[in-house]
């Protein structure tokens, strides 16, 4: 039995449970991983409410992690026990001690980076890769618009982009968390909850607005990242942390020829090929310094639920890691 974090229904930050679980023995293809640090994403919050459904409940949240494999199952390949592995993705089932894993799933970590770390950049490194260079290749002396510019996401983003060339505008709700953007790459942090942001867009892009807008916040910043678009920008909606946008007639992009995408992570990693490529670019920009990790927030385990009411809360900036 291992120590997992379950839910029995879908709920609030309460309906996370923490309890005993089995794991059992790998199969064919498959890993048991000791997870030394799990990462904790929006995505989960999406999973402890219902908004995406587990495959079976109770079931255990969670879908990122670092740590070190314990057992392999038959036919694992490139893998051995002890190994330092990461992953993202894969299903469900990162808030335990230990899990069972599809070794084809997870990548070695290098050992410049530290479990927590790894556990924290994989989802979220791998995302800004993808919505950076493959959404939308963004090119030098792009404008760009960033919304929740200090979160996990924004700030892996603001960094990212402003290493290409981008001139990265950003949104945040609160003065330190602008400045913490500002410090991370964010050239024109505005604080949304004072200012107008379309506004303010066209004012600093001189009327012309930006090429992307990079969404997860969703229904509160939707209609009006639209508005800040320009002629042929391209709309990137990657997350709902304020819920999930009202739907929009298709015409409605006619008025500047604007695209509109909502693109998911693990449509990106599908293949072992897009798996290595995504993980190694990420791992690269942060060993070079290109992106600057700050250490993240720690919450043990059995702890989950207060790391979901912060994350809901909008109380963090960075990412967050449970420790087992
Ligand atoms: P964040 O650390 O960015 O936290 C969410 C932030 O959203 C808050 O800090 C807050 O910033 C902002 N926000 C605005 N309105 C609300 C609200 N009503 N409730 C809560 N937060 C709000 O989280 P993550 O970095 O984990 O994820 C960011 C987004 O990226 C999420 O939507 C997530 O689903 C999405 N995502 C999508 C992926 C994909 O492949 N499509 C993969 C990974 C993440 P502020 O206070 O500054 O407004």
């Amino acid at each position: 039995m291992v120590k997992a974090v379950r839910i029995h229904k879908p709920g609030g930050p309460d309906a996370l449970v923490y309890e005993d679980i089995e794991v059992g023995q790998p199969g064919p293809g498959q890993v048991l991983i000791r997870h030394t640090a799990i990462g904790v994403n929006y995505i989960d919050v999406y999973q402890r409410t219902g908004a995406y459904v587990l495959p079976a409940l109770p079931g255990v949240i969670g879908l990122e992690g670092a740590g070190v494999v314990e057992a392999l199952g038959p036919d694992v390949s490139g893998f051995k026990v002890g190994d330092r592995i990461a992953y993202a993705g894969g299903g469900p089932g990162a808030y335990a001690e230990k899990r069972i894993f599809n070794a084809a799933q997870m990548v070695k970590l290098p050992k410049e980076i530290p479990d927590k770390i790894g556990a924290a950049i994989m989802l979220q490194g791998m995302t800004a890769r993808y919505l950076l260079k493959q959404t939308f290749k963004v090119k030098k002396g792009d404008w760009i618009l960033v919304h929740a510019a200090a979160g996990g996401m924004g700030l892996l983003l603001c960094q990212w982009a402003r290493h290409l060339g981008c001139h990265v505008i950003g949104t945040t709700s609160s003065e330190e968390k602008a400045a913490l953007a500002k410090k991370n790459g964010c050239e024109y942090p505005i604080i949304y909850t004072k200012e107008d942001f379309v506004a303010r867009v066209k004012e600093i892009t001189g009327g012309k607005g930006v090429a992307v807008v990079y969404d997860g916040v969703g229904k509160d910043t939707f209609l009006k990242s639209l508005e800040c678009l320009a002629l042929r920008g391209h709309m990137v909606l990657y997350g709902a942390a304020s819920g999930p946008p009202d739907p929009i007639s298709p015409g409605m992009l006619a008025s500047k020829s604007m695209s509109l995408t909502r693109p998911t992570l693990f449509h990106h990693i599908a293949t072992r090929p897009d798996l290595l490529a995504s993980s190694r670019d990420v791992f690269k920009v942060v060993m070079s310094g290109v992106v600057k990790i700050q250490k993240p927030v720690e919450y043990k385990l059995k702890d989950a639920a207060q790391a979901h009411i912060a994350l809901e809360s909008r109380k963090t900036t960075g990412s967050i890691v449970l420790i087992p």
